[in-house]
């Protein structure tokens, strides 16, 4: 296995790999053949706490820092398998983390901590507003001491194999606010209790195995006490969770490219054309060579990010650029792992197929390269604002 640049949490890493070994390439084609939720390997990312990473220890979790989740999460991709199936819950419960109430975080992260509780599900993008997140239509209006919820979500994901959910909402209508991006709030919505009774979930068949769905809700009750900090305030909040995600995301990315470096160099050796193994020729070495460099240079952008998030500081222009470069770094990976297997690269059994459509998604989801090309242009660059 090509080596992680990291050299931080190197006992953490070890052990994911030696728990991915009970996850082999053939467990996940199964899963995606049928389209299957793997929750056996949840379970088993779960029993060794590597979901509760982050949770502060008074909370039932590890006390970790990010770098620690970061770890997990790359490790699990170098391996050949799909973090995507857990990995919302290490950065959505930094909303909770963070701006919850006491009683909130009490009431919530132990069980996360422990696996009994599932915060899969993040419900932010909506059919009609995409990317423009501050034009959605999801309303939550105060009744007494509950919520009343109406709308719809796409794209969200996990959300079967979830308790909980965290959901962005209109509490002010766009036009009665006086800061544009004042009047949405965020809740944590308890999907067992609402499930039939103003909630309803449709999965979406897509071309990775993912269990994403739309979401439909009609009447929905939320109560009051599941509002996350002040109402109007969620997309502050929702955005303080941004930069930890992009980070993870990043780090998946650079796991999916350790693994076709990996695949694409071992293969190159010993499939033998023409007398000498295709690795020999420098038409094969170069585009490999090339992608490890750019995974490489990516890793050290995470890294960086990583290094001012822990310490406190502001670390947005960092956190979007890994996010572009590891997911590009990734892509170019993959097409070059696919180009070096030939036409085995499409035969199910290599798994190369899989990730590659795979770690497609990251250029897209959540956040898509030209949203962060946008961001570093206006908020680093200084240019004008574009849209
Ligand atoms: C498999 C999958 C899982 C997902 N999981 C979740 C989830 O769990 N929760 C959730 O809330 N969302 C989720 N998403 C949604 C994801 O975050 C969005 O797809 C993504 O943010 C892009 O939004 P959109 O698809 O509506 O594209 P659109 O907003 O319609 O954009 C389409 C294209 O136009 C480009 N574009 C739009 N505006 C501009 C502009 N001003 N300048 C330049 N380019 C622009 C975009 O970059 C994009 O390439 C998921 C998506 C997928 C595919």
């Amino acid at each position: 296995m090509i080596p992680s640049t990291s050299k931080r949490f190197s006992e953490i890493r070890e052990s994911v790999q030696k728990l991915c070994q009970d996850f082999p390439g053939e467990y996940w084609r199964e899963k995606d053949r049928a389209r299957q939720y793997p929750t056996e390997f949840v379970q088993a990312l779960n029993e060794a706490g590597y979901l509760g990473a982050v949770i502060p220890e008074e909370y039932g979790g590890s006390g970790l820092p990010l770098g620690a989740a970061s770890a997990v999460l790359e490790e699990v991709q170098a391996s050949g398998c799909n973090g995507s199936a857990s990995h919302a819950q290490m950065y959505i419960m930094g909303t909770i983390l963070r701006h919850g109430s006491e009683e909130q975080k009490r009431k919530w992260l132990p069980g996360i901590a422990s696996g009994d509780l599932r915060l899969q599900a993040f419900g932010v993008t909506e059919p009609t507003s995409g990317t423009d997140t501050l034009s959605l239509r999801t309303t939550a209006v105060r009744q007494g001491d509950h919520y009343i919820v109406n709308g719809q979500k796409v794209w969200t994901s996990r959300a079967e194999h979830s308790d909980l959910m965290l959901l962005l909402a209109r509490t002010t209508p766009k036009e009665d606010v006086k800061k544009r991006t004042d009047g949405l709030s965020v809740f944590v919505v308890d999907m067992r209790e609402v499930l039939g009774q103003g909630l309803t979930i449709k999965p979406i068949p897509t071309m990775i195995n993912h269990s994403t769905t739309e979401i439909f809700f009609d009447n929905m009750k939320v109560p009051a006490e599941n509002l996350i900090g002040l109402e109007g305030k969620g997309f502050k909040y929702i955005l303080d969770s941004m930069n930890p995600e992009r980070i993870l995301i990043a780090s998946e990315c650079i796991g999916d490219g350790r693994y076709f470096i990996d695949k694409a160099t071992e293969y190159s050796k010993e499939r033998v054309l023409f007398n000498r193994p295709i690795g020999q020729n420098q038409g094969v070495q170069f585009p490999i060579a090339r992608a490890y460099t750019a995974i490489q240079a990516a890793s050290l952008m995470v890294e960086r990010a990583l290094e001012l998030y822990e310490a406190g500081e502001e670390c947005g222009e960092q956190a979007n650029m890994s996010k572009l470069l590891a997911s590009e770094a990734s892509w170019a990976a993959a097409d070059t792992c696919l180009q070096t297997y030939g036409g085995f690269g499409f035969a199910e059994e290599y798994d190369i197929e899989r990730k590659f459509r795979e770690t497609r998604l990251y250029q897209i989801a959540p956040i898509s390269t030209n949203m962060i090309l946008s961001y570093v242009s206006e908020h680093v660059l200084g240019m004008p604002r574009s849209y």
